[in-house]
């Protein structure tokens, strides 16, 4: 290393990394029953990429309409396209309708219904009586501001517990020992000093990577850096292979129109004027689930039924909807549309594309939030300190396709799920072992190399070949010889990255280097990414592969697991390996929801 770094140490019961829903729901739980807590956090608490999500959170309260949570569990099952572990999606949905009472008690402003109660929107995929329909009204929403409302809530009652905020530090990489998680290293961006934690619990909350994308409606702090040292734990990742496009992503621009926009009656035309939906899904239409939606558009863009210059998008229509519902029910993307396409929404349609927007692939865990990872033949074995929640996690519930406000709720009912783990399996006050010798040169090995990294290849510029190979090999339709183009372009990427070169040496508020420590995270996962997808000859939930575009459940009914090896550009293979799927439910109050075919 080229300079000692001093180290400020830090000792705690548990420390959170993240402080989006999932992070401020865990941090709020673990320091109310008494435990000593830190949570640290890239950027101010409610600028995590929570405060962007609109269209709402699903629970079923059966306010609009009869429902029910086997209604929801059916839905979900079949909106993972069968690769969701049954017995987690029975909890999430089973614990959903307390989880959004206790978020109600807890400030956020939910939109009513003329009787007072919490208001709900149908959803794609979400229907009544086990998936026979009509369509479910099941996502409670806060006009189409639903995560902004949960994400100021959950942060001030944070405010009212014990719990130590670290904002503006940047976690670099995880302390491990003999299997285990004894902390976290983190940089603190405003004065350079490097902080080392100690802790018995260490929950990664850290979001999803959409930013591996070109086009991705994720904010562009979404670089997955749970993930990223995870990886470099030696710790694998699961089903990374399965990305959610979104089918209203404004064409251009990659920002969201929520699909509450249809779920109010929005729907989509072709250069015809068809609304083609109807072809693809007779049923549910423009609300069939979002791998079925963006995969129709796809289509027709492909068909040379595309809108606009280039026939490359698909129209948004919003402009038969009474302009007062539209300025009561979705004022957000009225706004939105004007800013970022330019359009009048109340008289115009809305040029929109499928966009990244969600992975469903993440750190393994098991419903308590526990990082899980295969030993002596346990491929369920927990890795002792370690906890994931929130997009950072894959627990997994949305399995090969993520249903639209099943998000939100995984954050709240998991992150909650966390804390209550924790709370049971540590006493507060319990003494810390020595950290380990060298716990730190990991972490700022890594630091001093990409610091004093003199190549000649700028970040920015390695960035932009990652995030257009993942948009051109990796995204709505695959086939064997576009991934295996795209594999070979990443690895070259990858390679790239020991030629990197950054012009700020400081440790004061450096963008280049968290920048580039974000784009080493990324480019890892990237690269599981798309072999995850080469290596899944079937197409199931968001996973489309042309050369088999068939479910093959006797084949691949299994989860994916990947690990990689290396960082800045050295090593770089992956190794791939299988998961069970969990084919059994929590209690015998449900049974074990069979595979059928998926079909809206
Ligand atoms: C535009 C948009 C709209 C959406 N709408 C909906 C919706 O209506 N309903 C729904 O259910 N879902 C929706 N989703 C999905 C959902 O909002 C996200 O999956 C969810 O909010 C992710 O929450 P999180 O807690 O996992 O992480 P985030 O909210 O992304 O927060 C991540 C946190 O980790 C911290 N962090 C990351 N890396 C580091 C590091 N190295 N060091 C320190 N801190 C770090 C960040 O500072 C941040 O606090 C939407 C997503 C998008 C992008």
């Amino acid at each position: 290393m080229s300079e000692a770094y001093k180290i400020i140490d830090h000792t705690y019961d548990a420390v959170v990394v993240g402080a989006g829903g999932s992070g401020l729901r865990a941090t709020m739980g673990i320091a109310e029953s008494g435990l000593k807590t830190a949570c640290i956090t890239k950027v101010f608490p409610t600028r995590s990429h929570t405060v962007a999500a609109q269209g709402g959170i699903a629970a079923s309260l059966g306010n609009m309409g009869p429902d029910h949570w086997t209604w929801h569990m059916y839905d979900t099952v079949k909106g993972s396209d069968w690769l969701g572990d049954q017995d987690a999606i029975e909890y999430l949905c089973r614990e959903a309708p307390a989880a959004v009472y206790e978020l109600e008690h807890a400030g956020v402003p939910f939109s009513r219904t003329q009787e007072g109660k919490i208001y709900q929107r149908p959803f794609g995929g979400m229907m009544q009586n086990m998936g026979e329909g009509p369509p479910a009204q099941r996502t409670c929403a806060a006009a189409d501001r639903t995560g902004h409302a949960m994400l100021h809530a959950l942060y001030q009652q944070s405010l009212k517990y014990d719990a130590d905020f670290f904002i503006e530090y940047f976690a670099l990489d995880l302390i491990m020992e003999n299997g285990q998680c004894r902390g976290v290293i983190a940089l603190c961006m405003e004065d350079g000093s490097i902080h080392r934690f100690r802790s018995h619990a260490t929950v990664l909350a850290t979001g999803g990577y959409g930013r591996c994308y070109f086009s991705a409606t994720s904010a562009h702090t979404c670089t997955g850096d749970g993930g990223g040292m995870v990886l470099r734990a030696g710790l694998p990742l699961q089903d990374m292979e399965f990305v959610q496009f979104h089918p209203t992503g404004i064409y251009g621009a990659g920002v969201l129109i929520t699909e509450g926009a249809r779920g109010e009656g929005g729907y989509l035309t072709n250069s015809e004027g068809e609304r083609f939906m109807e072809r693809y899904a007779p049923s549910a239409k423009d609300l069939a689930s979002r791998d079925v939606v963006s995969r129709s558009m796809a289509m027709e863009i492909r068909e040379g039924r595309g809108v606009g210059k280039e026939g490359d998008h698909i129209f948004l229509h919003l402009d038969h909807i009474d302009p007062k519902v539209l300025a009561e029910r979705l004022p957000g993307i009225t706004e939105t549309g004007k800013i970022f396409a330019g359009v009048d929404l109340t008289r115009q349609p809305l040029p929109v594309v499928p966009t990244v927007h969600y992975n469903m692939g993440g750190i393994p865990t098991n419903f308590h939030g526990e990082v899980v990872h295969k030993r002596d033949g346990n491929p369920d074995a927990v890795v002792p300190g370690l906890f994931a929640v929130g997009e950072a996690a894959c627990v997994s519930v949305h399995g090969a396709n993520r249903l639209g406000s099943n998000s939100l709720i995984d954050l709240v009912v998991f992150g909650r799920a966390t804390g209550l783990r924790i709370k049971e399996t540590i006493k507060p006050g319990t003494a810390h072992n020595p950290l380990p010798k060298g716990s730190e040169e990991m972490a700022l090995g890594r630091l001093d190399h990409f610091r004093n990294a003199k190549g000649g290849t700028p970040t920015a510029q390695l960035r932009l070949d990652m995030q257009k190979t993942m948009q051109r090999h990796c995204a709505v339709f695959r086939t064997d010889e576009l991934m295996a183009e795209g594999v070979t372009k990443m690895e070259g990427i990858y390679a790239g990255m020991q030629d990197i070169g950054i012009t700020d040496r400081s440790l004061i508020w450096n963008t280049d280097l968290v920048e580039t420590m974000e784009l080493d995270n990324l480019v890892g996962q990237a690269l599981v990414t798309i072999r995850g997808a080469i290596n899944r000859k079937e197409s199931r939930g968001a996973h489309m592969h042309e050369d088999f575009p068939e479910r093959d459940d006797a084949n691949w009914m299994k989860h994916t697991i990947a690990t990689f090896d290396g960082w800045g550009g050295k090593g770089g293979s992956t190794s791939l390996d299988t998961r069970p799927v969990h084919d059994y439910t929590l209690t015998d109050e449900i049974d074990y929801i069979k595979p059928k075919k998926r079909v809206y």
